[in-house]
């Protein structure tokens, strides 16, 4: 490997040395990768591991990108992104987090509280919606291999009130409403059982990077491929040379240009990223005064959902903490009257289903958030190859890795870890 990192202070250090000319330029590092979140740290502890020279370039003052756990808002940390780690025994982070000594705790999705308006917990519907949400996922999986491919979720609506709601909490999931869901992609993904771990998925990250070279503040601007034997990535920091480079940004923050690319990407790389844009998906955390005793982990109300207001609420099992999660339609009109109304509604759920009072609550608008613009990539329904050619390398050295890649854990932390080493892998087969 070429290595030799040292483009800090690369203009004054150029300037104070001799003039040499080399026939080959020394490369700051093999590999640049732009983004610390799940895909940038897992790719750069692969290529490290063999024996790559890598900078790790991230533009916040922290690593984890949508991993992002928080205690100064509660007083307990709570994560303002990602909260779970999905489908935990195909989820390579559950081991990861393991290795790291951080206990796990298995949500308990099944035991869940239904209520249907303010009549109280209902088990009968509990049942119901149980039932409906297991013949739902054969019914996608059978749909998915018929359908056209732009058809969405709400194309195999039966348009039972119980089968609306289930369709609406199914996408919830995926942060969307069932007409904005390709009901391929959904077909695609896997869910399983959901796991959270001890100091929150943002602590996770902080110990995976702990000691990688990360540098923090070091916002990419563009990347030059012209130069034949090597690539130029700039940013206020000024400019490191690599052999090859990784970007990990999201499809949106593509899509609006924050990369210049020269030359420019082959026109199919700037449909993927249209294709992929962000989810409608909010999450409030909110402090309880103490802990609900009797109280489900989650609870649903299907009048709610039957009504097109897609929420759900998570209690924690661990601490006094709550989240409520709005999707689709419901979560973007939130958004729209501010703040005040996203944390009101939020309150308004917790009442409804704990009859408790939130002492402080803490939100993130990710979607006004530059460096996210979004909480994950929602595949527009009919843009079928959309991952793919999101992950696609382009001339061998600009490679790309993210949520946004195709694989049955997209959209989550695992997927993004996943896609991550397999950038890695793609690298290290290029070069
Ligand atoms: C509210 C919310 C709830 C979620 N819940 C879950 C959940 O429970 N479980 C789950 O698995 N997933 C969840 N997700 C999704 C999960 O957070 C993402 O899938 C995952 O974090 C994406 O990782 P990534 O590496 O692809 O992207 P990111 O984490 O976004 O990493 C990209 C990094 O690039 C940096 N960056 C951007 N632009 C530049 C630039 N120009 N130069 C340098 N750096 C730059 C960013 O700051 C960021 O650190 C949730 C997300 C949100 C927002």
């Amino acid at each position: 490997m070429a290595g030799r990192r040292r483009f800090l202070g690369l203009t004054a250090a150029a300037l104070a040395a001799p003039l040499v000319v080399r026939a080959q330029p020394v490369l700051d590092a093999d590999v640049a990768v732009i983004g610390a979140g799940a895909a940038g740290i897992a790719a750069a502890r692969q290529l490290i591991d063999w024996e790559y020279d890598v900078a790790l370039l991230e533009a916040r003052d922290r690593v984890g990108g949508r991993a992002w756990t928080d205690g100064a808002a509660l007083g307990l940390g709570w994560d303002l992104g990602a909260q779970w780690l999905h489908n935990g025994r195909a989820n390579p982070l559950r081991a990861e987090a393991r290795a790291l000594g951080l206990a796990l705790t298995d949500s308990d999705f099944e035991d869940m509280q239904v209520t249907r308006g303010g009549a109280g917990p209902d088990d009968a519907a509990r049942v119901a919606l149980f039932g409906a949400l297991m013949r739902l996922d054969g019914r996608i999986d059978a749909a998915a291999r018929t359908v056209p491919r732009d058809a969405t979720l709400a194309d195999i609506a039966t348009g039972d009130s119980l089968d609306s709601a289930t369709l609406r909490l199914s996408a919830l999931s995926m942060g969307g409403d069932p007409e904005q869901v390709s009901l391929i992609d959904a077909a695609a993904l896997e869910s399983g059982e959901d796991v959270l771990v001890a100091g929150g998925t943002g602590g996770l990250f902080r110990a995976l990077a702990r000691d990688l070279p990360v540098f923090l503040g070091h916002e990419a601007t563009t990347i030059d491929l012209r130069p034949a034997d090597h690539v130029e990535v700039s940013g206020g920091f000024g400019t490191l040379r690599a052999g090859v480079v990784l970007v990990t940004l999201p499809p949106s923050v593509l899509a609006r240009g924050a990369l210049r690319i020269t030359p420019g990407l082959p026109s199919w790389k700037g449909e993927a990223f249209a294709a992929l844009g962000a989810a409608d998906f909010l999450k409030v955390g909110l402090r309880m005064a103490a802990p609900v005793p009797d109280l489900p982990e989650f609870a649903v109300d299907l009048a709610a959902l039957e009504h097109g207001q897609a929420a759900l609420l998570h209690v924690d099992p661990r601490m006094p903490v709550a989240s409520v999660i709005f999707a689709g339609s419901h979560a973007s009109a939130l958004r729209s009257e501010g703040r005040r109304a996203v944390t009101g509604a939020a309150r308004a759920v917790l009442r409804h289903h704990a009859g408790a009072e939130a002492v402080a609550e803490v939100t993130h608008d990710w979607a006004a958030d530059p460096l996210s613009l979004g909480p994950w990539a929602r595949v527009r329904p009919g843009a079928d190859t959309a991952r793919d050619d999101y992950a696609e390398p382009v001339d061998g050295r600009l490679f790309f890795a993210g949520e946004a890649a195709p694989g049955p854990l997209a959209t989550t932390l695992g997927g993004a870890w996943q896609s991550g080493i397999a950038a890695a892998g793609a690298i290290w087969e290029a070069t």
